[in-house]
């Protein structure tokens, strides 16, 4: 049977970046896929472009990794985005970068990136095993030495990185087989959690889906606690839904509705700021109205909001769409100056967790080595990615975390199995060198 210095258990970022680390230790690596191809999910992540890192400083990064970020420093200092930029533009995979300072390659394919990294896994020998379920692990005396295959079958080797992700989009291969073997091998799994996802509203307009496929840009979006207090402001581009919103600040906001619910702040309410770029809507709406006296409010207030918005804000703020300024009491003008500042609804929760972008909670980071990304628990194993209790908002900060993380523990993985074996060969040249001298 062949041996392996190192085998990666799941072809996403990170168990490709783990054969990319093992390679440049020189390692004889095994990559074993459930899936039929690999990188699944790293070519539908970016809107299909794969966001492949993102081009800010790393004390930048870690502040958008709201799921423990500060555990990542050490791998981003071994391993960071600008590691990540360098090595693609080496393969020959031009990069760009865009706004937040998003990097995505220069031909907008994703397929450009994950193609790019398992041709050069091939080309470097790496043995890829496509269509193979791992079941388990192989352990002995409490340390990893192989796996075992569905089926029946195993493969061994000192040193195994699991990276088989997390649990959301389970269509993409990542449906949680990796926590029952942390279990097994004596890791304790924290809560998971639903995280970067839609969140849920309970509100007539989400019912009768008046905003349904409205997209705002740059709004700051408020999320506050049963007693008002405010749990967190984002900012960004949204979309109201069937059920609530989505779009990339209502993604970012629902991992404070996943842990505020988790926490018992329930309820909690969304407000969305329609006019960011207006401090005071009262007194900008009044001097509109005192300026057009004879117009129609719908024909004064017309582009102030979009106009499925203003419609539905000045029907629940009692306003007649045709009322002039004279019959337009101020209460009311006030209320829709409120509601364009605060627009709010009662959050319900997100979407479940095999629907959010990325799981939240994981394998317990107090039991992994931040350094090397081994456990603490059980020698030989590694584990890399979205498996872990790390999770960041989208913008390239996940894939992020799982090409660092997976670098990091594929090349200390490697590491560790070279100096299993130079030992190995020390006792056995000592053992020999012993013989020689007894037969003298
Ligand atoms: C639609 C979408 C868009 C996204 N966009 C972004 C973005 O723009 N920016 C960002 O930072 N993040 C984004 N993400 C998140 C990011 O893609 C993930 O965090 C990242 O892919 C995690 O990498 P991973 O290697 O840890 O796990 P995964 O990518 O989930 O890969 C795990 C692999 O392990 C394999 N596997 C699972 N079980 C087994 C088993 N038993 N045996 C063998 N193999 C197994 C799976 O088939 C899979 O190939 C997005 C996610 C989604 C769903």
């Amino acid at each position: 049977m062949t041996t392996y210095d190192v085998i990666v258990v799941g072809g996403g970022p990170a168990g490709l970046m783990a054969c990319v680390g093992a390679l440049r230790q020189n390692a004889r690596v095994l990559l074993v896929e459930k899936g039929d191809r690999l990188g699944r999910k790293l070519i539908i992540s970016g809107g299909g472009r794969c966001n492949v890192t993102n081009a800010g400083e790393i004390d930048d990064i870690v502040k958008m990794i709201p799921g423990n970020g500060r555990f990542m420093y050490t791998a981003f200092h071994q391993f960071g985005n600008k590691d990540i930029i360098r090595l693609f533009e080496g393969l020959g995979v031009a990069l760009k970068e865009e706004d937040h300072g998003r990097m995505f390659p220069v031909t907008d394919k994703a397929t450009t990136v994950a193609e790019t990294l398992i041709r050069h896994l091939r080309d470097r020998g790496v043995e890829i095993m496509l269509n193979t379920g791992v079941a388990g692990l192989l352990l002995e005396s409490g340390e990893v030495c192989g796996i075992r295959l569905h089926g029946g079958g195993e493969r061994r080797a000192p040193s195994v990185v699991v990276a088989v992700g997390g649990m959301s989009v389970p269509k993409t291969g990542s449906t949680g087989d990796g926590y029952a073997w942390a279990r097994q091998a004596g890791h304790t799994i924290t809560p998971l959690f639903a995280t970067e996802v839609p969140i849920t509203l309970d509100a007539p307009w989400v019912q009768d889906k008046s905003l349904q496929g409205l997209s705002l840009r740059e709004v700051p979006l408020t999320l506050t606690n049963a007693k008002g207090k405010k749990l967190t402001t984002q900012l960004g581009d949204m979309i109201f839904t069937h059920f609530g919103v989505s779009g990339p600040a209502a993604l970012r906001l629902g991992h404070y509705v996943s842990v505020g619910l988790a926490r018992g702040e329930a309820p909690l309410t969304l407000a969305i700021d329609f006019r960011p770029d207006v401090p005071d809507a009262f007194a900008d709406i009044l001097a509109m109205f005192e300026a057009n006296p004879k117009k129609t409010a719908f024909n004064v207030l017309k582009g102030y909001v979009p106009e499925r918005a203003l419609s539905l804000l000045l029907g629940l703020a009692g306003i007649l769409p045709e009322v002039t300024y004279a019959h337009l009491p101020k209460a009311k003008l006030q209320a829709f100056a409120q509601l364009i500042k605060k627009f709010g609804a009662p959050v319900t929760g997100t979407l479940s967790i095999e629907e959010a972008f990325v799981t939240g909670g994981g394998v317990n980071l107090k039991e992994i080595d931040p350094k090397t990304m081994a456990s603490k628990v059980a020698p030989g194993l590694y584990f890399a990615g979205e498996i872990l209790d790390v999770h960041a908002h989208t913008g390239g900060y996940n894939i992020t975390i799982a090409f660092s993380s997976g670098h990091v523990a594929g090349s200390w993985a490697a590491k560790r199995a070279k100096a299993l074996a130079a030992e190995a060969l020390a006792v056995e040249q000592g053992a020999g060198g012993h013989d020689q001298g007894e037969g003298q």
